[in-house]
């Protein structure tokens, strides 16, 4: 196995930089086993590493770091050991590094796709589970959910086949001599989202369909007509849709929402995105891809750097600028899923950082967040020339049985609050906005920006139901801190004064 010696690594914002003492280059379980025994030896911390998109220090590690860039293979599924009732058509078993974008790319191949996914897809498949990455409809589950079976190595290089109780497995069948089944919820639900504090996934075995067909309706409107529609569930009543010359009645399966957070003409612009599930196309209907041109120049890092100055310098033209952007996103797409779910743009968002939090949909803190992110937006801006320079986001998610997942037993809307990261003044605005997400009852999403809950433990036993059920979990994996980072102590997670003296209470 390669093994380099002070190789630098970064997140994609550069916000999060160290050098870790080794970085590891596993091609294969056994040698993950080899570098997590080597760690324990050698009493340091270790942690694995997606493609970095995580805008926090989660991923961070001072230690040695596990590069899962040749992890990326799609793995041979043991039928002979699933149980009667699993359907192994629709079951893929994966390398934990293979990035969404290859996985869509090999599963468009074989007429699959995946059930959701995020706005981009550069992330790798567990990086993205393990930190609950999200993308829209408030049937549509997340990440986390499409997993039926992890493979983990955990301390002492021990490595388990972790499943929920009723999992694929047939444990009378079950095969893999040095691999323990563990067929529990607990287990199951707590690794889910792991936070990569649990030990190293090898790989997972995720749920996919066959593909389908997106058509996604952009429209521009205004803040004070969309919060009444929110507020009386009327965004989320059926719309008559036009397809192929025929007007139908068709539910939305997606909803995102980009906001302008300051007040231009008496009102805040927003971008409607609704995603319905349709037919494929026939006939003289082709599919409609989003616009290579407006990608391609949206992604240019001249367009980026024309806006940043433009934050820097003439802040005061960022909210009729925002007004322009929004309007330009302005579209009718209709292609294959996983073209229609990628949001493009993803130039500019890597340049950026954010802190999102996920509301109970059934209540409407969500909307009086957004209200006060706009007080504040003004206020910053008045106060000190400090403009906040992307829209605020509000997308839907379906309720999750992962455990420290922010849609723990209820649908949520998240709120994401982004700022450019070479802003004069970004820091502060994250910051403000994270107080407004927490004061009104908002949940972290675990990739991005988090500090304002450091050792808030109290929070955290709020917020989650089966805390005290995760950190057992974590505990039995992660005896000793080997797979504990910065992330995790700050939070309270696994700073063994913290973690004790809950775990006594
Ligand atoms: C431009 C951009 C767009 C985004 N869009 C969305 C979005 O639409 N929805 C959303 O919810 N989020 C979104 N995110 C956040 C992103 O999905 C998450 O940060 C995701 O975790 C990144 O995956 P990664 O492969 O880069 O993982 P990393 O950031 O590298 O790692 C994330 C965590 O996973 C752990 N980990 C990685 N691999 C393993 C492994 N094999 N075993 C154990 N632990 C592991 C790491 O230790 C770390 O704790 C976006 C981020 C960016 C930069």
């Amino acid at each position: 196995m390669r093994i380099r010696k002070n190789a630098p690594w970064s997140n994609v914002s550069k916000l999060h930089g160290v050098t870790p003492f080794l970085t590891f280059d596993p091609g294969s379980l056994e040698e993950i086993c080899e570098a997590v025994r080597d760690a324990e030896v050698s009493n340091v911390r270790i942690r694995a590493v997606g493609s970095g998109h995580s805008p926090s220090d989660i991923a961070v590690t001072d230690g040695y770091l596990i590069s899962t860039r040749k992890l990326t293979n799609v793995l041979p599924l043991d039928t002979l050991q699933l149980q009667a009732s699993a359907d192994p058509g629709s079951l893929i078993n994966l390398e934990a590094g293979m990035t969404i974008k290859a996985l869509n790319r090999y599963l468009e191949q074989k007429d699959l796709a995946l059930l959701n996914m995020g706005a981009i897809d550069a992330q790798t498949i567990v990086g993205a589970i393990s930190t609950g990455t999200h993308g829209t409809g408030r049937e549509q589950i997340s990440m986390p959910g499409m997993v039926r079976s992890m493979v983990l190595v955990a301390a002492h290089g021990k490595i388990y086949r972790v499943e929920p109780s009723n999992g694929i497995t047939d444990p009378d069948k079950h095969t893999e001599t040095s691999i323990e089944l563990i067929q529990n919820d607990d287990f199951f639900y707590s690794l889910l989202i792991n936070l990569g504090v649990m030990g190293i996934i090898y790989s997972v075995i995720i749920e996919v369909r066959p593909r389908y067909w997106l058509l996604e309706k952009r429209h521009i409107t205004k803040w004070s007509n969309l919060r009444k529609d929110l507020s009386s569930q009327k965004l989320f009543e059926p719309d008559i849709v036009e397809i192929a010359g025929t007007n139908k009645e068709h539910l939305a399966r997606g909803i995102t929402v980009m906001i302008n957070p300051h007040k231009v003409g008496g009102d805040h612009l927003c971008m409607l995105s609704k995603i319905f599930e349709v037919e494929q196309p026939e006939g003289h209907l082709r599919p409609k891809g989003r616009s290579k041109l407006s990608q391609f120049l949206s992604d240019l890092p001249i367009s980026y750097w024309t806006y940043l100055w433009v934050v820097c310098n003439r802040p005061k033209l960022v909210p009729k600028l925002l007004n322009l952007v929004i309007k330009s996103t302005s579209s009718r797409i209709l292609d294959l899923s996983h073209r229609v779910l990628h949001a493009g743009s993803a130039y500019i968002q890597n340049k950026s950082s954010s802190c999102e939090f996920g509301y109970r949909i059934d209540q409407e803190g969500y909307l009086k967040t957004i209200e006060d992110l706009f007080v504040k937006s003004s206020e910053l801006a008045t106060l000190y020339n400090l403009f906040s320079s992307i829209p605020i986001g509000i997308r839907f998610t379906k309720a999750s049985k992962a455990y420290l997942s922010p849609e723990f037993g209820h649908n949520v809307c998240y709120v994401v609050t982004p700022a450019l990261v070479e802003q004069p003044g970004f820091q502060l605005l994250l910051n403000s906005f994270q107080e407004i997400h927490i004061r009104n009852g908002g949940k972290p999403h675990w990739a991005k920006i988090t500090n304002r809950i450091d050792g808030r433990i109290d929070l955290l036993q709020k917020w989650y139901p089966k805390l005290e059920t995760w950190l057992h979990v974590m505990r039995h994996f992660n005896p000793d801190d080997t797979f504990s980072n910065g992330f995790s102590d700050r939070l309270g997670l696994t700073t063994s004064l913290v973690r004790k003296s809950y775990l006594l209470n």
